[in-house]
């Protein structure tokens, strides 16, 4: 299904980049429409709570991003509950189609569809995805009180995710490959400090084996040594890191070598009218915060691209 009607935005991703471009783009009075396939939030809404967030010390991510999506809302954003399968590139407009065949057009189109879990591709990952492995501790944790869970990563995630599976775990083991945590100062304090995590550094994992009751242990390997271990465990929590979600990126926009999108100071990729925020693109940091911040500037950027074109297709009328 497909209109005439040409939009003057579409945002793909209702996360916090998505919502705020959302915003923007309402105050600048655009015809803007946001396709989100799943909760607003998205990585937001996973997240327990949410501290770094200026004008709220302390608030739930699911929260947060429930207020993000309704401040939008108020301002009239149109929104739509669906999957992009495509985005296409074109001269007079760009296309979105959707999975339910139903194609928009618009002047430009923002992306936002973050990113998603990075995988140890080791034997027993796949396997025993949700019988025991989790990518989700505010999802899956509570399944595991009481009980050993081993946290793999060093990362701010997973020195954050380690720090709350404690609160609900018996014994935590936060397994890193390297000596050194890449989490922040604070966080890393504060898991050294907490008397029920027990790091163990340079050290890998190198498969998880479960029986018909679930995870059993995870096979380690020291890095240094090469010496390989079991460790009982009856939960593995994978967080090292996500891969932009790049699949419906038009083939003409630019990437790095790890599959995030090149954009400029507006957030505008190589394709004129084509803008890329958040996770999904390249960046010196990846926070709640500089999300909003791009969703800002894709706006006002596709704001400003769309008042050219229109002006230069009236010139050309
Ligand atoms: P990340 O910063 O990329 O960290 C990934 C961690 O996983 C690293 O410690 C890495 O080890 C390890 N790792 C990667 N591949 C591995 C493998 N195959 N086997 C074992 N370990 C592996 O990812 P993240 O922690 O998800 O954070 C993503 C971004 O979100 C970061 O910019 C982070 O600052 C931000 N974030 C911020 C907050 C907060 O401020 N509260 C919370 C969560 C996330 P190496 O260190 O050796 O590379």
């Amino acid at each position: 299904m497909s209109t005439d009607e040409i939009y003057d935005l579409v945002i793909v991703g209702g996360g916090p980049g998505g919502c705020t471009a959302g915003i923007y783009a309402q105050r600048a009075v655009m015809k803007a429409v946001l396709v989100e396939k799943g909760l607003h939030g998205g990585q937001l809404t996973l997240t327990e709570e949410v501290e770094n967030y200026p004008g709220f010390m302390k608030i739930p991510g699911f929260e947060l991003a429930q207020k993000m999506a309704d401040h939008a809302a108020s301002l009239g954003l149109e929104t739509i509950s669906g999957e992009v399968t495509a985005v296409e590139a074109g001269d007079a407009y760009h296309t979105v189609k959707l999975d339910n065949d139903e194609v928009l057009k618009a002047y430009a189109v923002i992306l936002a569809t973050g990113g998603a879990s990075r995988k140890l591709n080791i034997p027993g990952e796949d396997q025993n995805y949700g019988k025991g492995v989790s990518y989700c501790a505010v999802c899956d944790g509570m399944f595991f009180k009481d009980q050993t869970v081993a946290v793999i990563g060093g990362g701010d995630t997973a020195v954050e995710e380690a720090i709350y599976l404690s609160k609900i775990a018996g014994k935590v083991y936060l397994i890193h490959r390297r000596d050194e945590f890449r989490a922040g100062r604070l966080l890393q304090k504060r898991v050294m400090e907490n008397p029920k995590i027990e790091i163990l550094w340079n050290t890998i994992p190198k498969a998880i084996m479960a029986s018909i009751g679930g995870v059993e242990k995870v096979v380690l390997e020291d890095t240094k040594t090469a010496e390989q271990r079991n460790l009982p465990v009856n939960g593995v929590f994978i967080f090292i890191g996500y891969n932009p979600n790049n699949q419906v990126v038009p083939k003409e926009v630019k990437l790095n070598d790890e599959g995030y999108v090149l954009t400029d100071t507006k957030c505008e990729t190589n394709i004129p009218g084509i803008f890329a925020i958040g996770d999904l693109i390249e960046k010196f940091s990846r926070q709640i915060v500089t999300a909003t911040g791009d969703g800002c500037n894709a706006a006002l950027g596709a704001a400003l691209y769309v008042d050219n074109k229109k002006a230069e297709e009236e010139e050309k009328s």
